[in-house]
């Protein structure tokens, strides 16, 4: 089971960005699917809907005599009766966004139409809408008509009439601009901060009585276009296709640079394994595969007469009978050292096997190779080893042009052989005289 859960966490790692694109996609065909509400925005007064108050008011203010009272039994229903005593008689019921403050209204520019759900009864033709918008620089709140009209005349449609009108067609009465004294740069129709939406019989209407009911208001307006809805999505789905190439590129680049990195490391580990078959592990002196590699490359360079010195410990089995098979060891590591520590740049000091050591060198004439090996052969008689304290080594040397490096170990060997012989801790050079006298 435990084993399960980053089993499973790598699997749906694996598919996260499947299950991004399906979420997305999931996203796409909801958004088509109900996409009313994403690209028209309205806003609905009506009884239920609360976010406003009412005032309902006559011409009494002007001197007229018109009566309007509200009919309790019904919401938002008012009657009306209209007498003759004011020449422009009236009377209206307005919607108020800011209750009697009259200041923070609604911004209707987002909205294109206001649909009326509207009953009316009565003897009017036609009946006036005003969009009320309040701003400092024309509206004086202590005078009831400051709030500029947007005024819209549309005709009363029965009791259960709907008039849909266009926000367009406001425009700003005469009269109220003259009363205001609003400056021609302010006279255009303003729905910015609708403070106030008022229903009015109008002036001239003819007498009698009228009879309203507000079921509705409906603002609508169209937050996008079908166009740009679906250029919305598209775009949306070229950014996630995009991003998703972006990402699949950077997995790529990862993957390409671990692999480069994982074959660097192989290969190392390649070449070190190489490098340690050719040595050694007790002395770290090149084996016999190393010295060969490295004979091969004196032949290649033509560095001048090699010398090939065999050097092999005298009565080596001694020390392992008498001080045991770690003390031959150590002496063995210890007699590599010497070899290394005196060898010329270039001299290639390798095991041969067992006791016995091999040192190339080139460049060095017979004369040159016998002193450098009685040089080393006196070092290593006059050597501290430790517990064994001293030992003795004889060498076998042979110098010759571009021979094979098995003849001239076998011709070193018989030049060991000699030093043997002739009682150990000593250098003999092969030459033929050599060979003739065995
Ligand atoms: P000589 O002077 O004639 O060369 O006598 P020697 O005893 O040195 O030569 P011999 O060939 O009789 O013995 C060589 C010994 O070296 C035998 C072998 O056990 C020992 N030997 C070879 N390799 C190793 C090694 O890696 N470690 C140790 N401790 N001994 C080794
Ligand atoms: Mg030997
Ligand atoms: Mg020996």
């Amino acid at each position: 089971m435990l084993r399960m859960i980053p089993r499973r966490r790598k699997l749906m790692s694996s598919f996260r960005i499947e299950a991004a694109f399906l979420v997305l996609l999931l996203l796409t065909v909801l958004a088509i699917a109900f996409r009313a509400p994403l690209l028209n925005r309205s806003l609905v007064f009506n009884a239920r809907s609360g976010n406003y108050k009412t005032l309902l008011y006559g011409d009494a203010n002007m001197g007229g005599t018109s009566t309007a009272w509200r009919e309790r039994s019904r919401p938002l229903a008012w009657s009306c009766e209209l007498r003759a005593a004011y020449d422009y008689t009236y009377c209206g019921f307005e919607l108020l966004m800011d209750g009697t403050r009259r200041q923070k209204g609604i911004d209707l520019r987002r909205y294109d139409t206001i649909k009326l759900a509207l009953s009316y009864e009565g003897p009017a033709r036609s009946l006036r809408l005003h969009l009320k918008n309040y701003d400092p620089r024309y509206s004086h709140p202590s005078i009831g008509d400051g709030d500029k009209f947007n005024r819209i005349d549309f005709l009363p449609k029965g009791k259960s009439g709907e008039i849909t009108l266009p926000l367009s067609d406001a425009t700003v009465p005469e009269w109220w601009l003259v009363q205001n004294k609003v400056p021609p740069e302010l006279s255009q129709p303003d729905v910015n901060n609708v403070i106030a939406i008022d229903i009015q019989t109008g002036g001239g209407q003819p007498l009698g009585r009228h009879h309203f009911q507000i079921r509705s208001i409906r603002l609508d307006g169209v937050l996008l276009s079908t166009e740009q809805f679906y250029l919305c999505i598209l775009a949306t789905w070229v950014t996630a296709i995009g991003l998703f190439f972006i990402h699949r590129i950077s997995c790529l680049k990862r993957d390409v640079e671990a692999r480069r990195l994982l074959q660097a490391a192989l290969q190392c580990q390649a070449e070190e394994a190489e490098r340690a078959a050719k040595i050694d592990p007790l002395t770290r002196l090149l084996n016999r595969s190393g010295i060969a590699e490295k004979h091969r490359e004196l032949i290649d360079r033509n560095a001048g007469p090699l010398t090939a010195m065999l050097i092999d410990i005298d009565h080596f089995k001694s020390i392992n009978d008498t001080l045991g098979h770690s003390c031959g060891d150590e002496v063995l590591a210890s007699f590599a050292g010497i070899l290394k520590r005196n060898a010329r740049d270039g001299d290639v000091v390798g095991r041969w096997g067992g006791e016995e050591f091999l040192i190339l060198c080139a460049g060095l004439d017979e004369e040159q190779a016998l002193a450098y090996a009685n040089g080393l052969c006196r070092r290593i008689r006059y050597f501290h080893f430790g517990e064994c304290e001293t030992v003795t080594a004889s060498f076998g040397l042979r110098t010759s042009g571009q021979a094979s490096l098995s003849d001239v170990v076998s011709d070193a060997d018989f030049a060991l052989y000699a030093a043997k012989e002739r009682g150990r801790n000593r250098v003999e050079l092969f030459s033929n005289e050599l060979r003739r006298a065995a």
